[in-house]
């Protein structure tokens, strides 16, 4: 069956509404910031107006369903988001009755990382495959499981933190979550940017064109390591080791047929990551799944928002 698709992404800086077709392609779009939706409580309201303007953009009068990206932990039943810092008007609001109420069709929606895996899954880099892991790498380490097409929530919603597997525990900053040694604080664009700080503070130290520039990011530390400076490149061999003990332990628990990396410092430092990620994948990982499992980038670039969200309110492909 062809359909049309809502789909809604409620990130923390802007607000996308979309048109798309079942087949992932985008019709009409529209976005503002986060903070013109924002009107005590009108909040819900103005996202539907904005809904139905992109609808009457796209020249569609009905949709088969409405999917929500939601920045944050998400309830299912009803469906809300429980934290939302950078949307305090519609924190622990139900949102499926009163937009099931305006669009008139069933309305799914969840976390931006089970939906971005959703979305690469199905459109993207890991089409046509039925087991896919996303993890996206940016300022902090996050993702979703796919599982036979269909997300993978565990049991209160919480699946796909890959960000806090511990990796090495007792080392490193403390992870937002409490902990120590978990991959977020270690791999993260944060985690790059503490530890290349934390090397620049040892007196054997190498020369670096990054010293006297903290506090560093990791845009900083990449375009150092690819001008040849050898504190830099280190940061970035030991970065890819990090994630490489974190992407081994899920290709061992999970077996998927592919794992794909999104988020910014992913993308962004593709070429400074993934050579010694997957060498260190080679080494760590059990062999026979090592060989058998691509680890490569998502695809569906600026996109992948809005396709994120539509998709939830599909029907899972058979
Ligand atoms: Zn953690």
């Amino acid at each position: 069956m062809s359909g049309h698709y809502l789909g809604l992404d409620l990130g923390g800086t802007k607000i996308e509404a979309g048109v798309l077709t079942d087949a992932g392609a985008i019709l009409a779009r529209r976005r503002i910031a986060t903070s013109e939706l924002r009107d005590g409580p009108e909040t819900l309201p103005n996202l539907v107006r904005l809904g139905l303007a992109v609808m009457a953009d796209a020249g569609v009068d009905r949709v088969q369903g409405v999917g929500v990206a939601l920045p944050g932990p998400v309830d299912q039943n009803p469906l809300r988001l429980l934290a939302a810092p950078t949307i305090p008007e519609i924190e622990g609001v139900p949102l499926d009755g009163p937009l099931r109420e305006a669009f008139h069709v069933p309305v799914a929606g969840d976390n931006d990382a089970n939906a971005c895996a959703l979305a690469e899954s199905r459109f993207g880099a890991g089409r046509g495959q039925r087991h896919v892991v996303y993890v996206t790498v940016s300022t902090g380490i996050g993702g979703g499981i796919v599982v036979d097409g269909r997300v993978f929530r565990g049991a209160r919603g919480t699946s796909g933190e890959f960000g806090h597997q511990i990796v090495a525990h007792g080392q490193g900053p403390r992870c937002d979550c409490g902990a120590t040694g978990c991959l977020e604080a270690l791999a993260s664009g944060r985690g790059i940017a503490w530890r290349a700080e934390a090397w620049l503070r040892y007196p054997e130290a190498p020369a670096s064109a990054l010293r006297g520039r903290e506090p560093l990011t990791a845009e900083d530390v990449a375009a150092a390591a690819r001008a040849g400076d050898k504190l830099a490149q280190e940061v970035w061999t030991e970065t890819a080791r990090c994630l490489a003990i974190g992407l081994s332990n899920v290709i061992n628990v999970l077996d998927p047929d592919v794992i794909i990396l999104g988020g910014g410092v992913a993308l962004g430092a593709a070429d400074l990551l993934l050579p010694p990620l997957r060498e260190w994948v080679d080494r760590i990982c059990m062999p026979s799944l090592s060989r058998h499992t691509p680890i490569v980038t998502a695809v569906l670039g600026a996109d992948l928002g809005l396709i994120a969200a539509a998709v939830l309110a599909m029907p899972a492909a058979e």
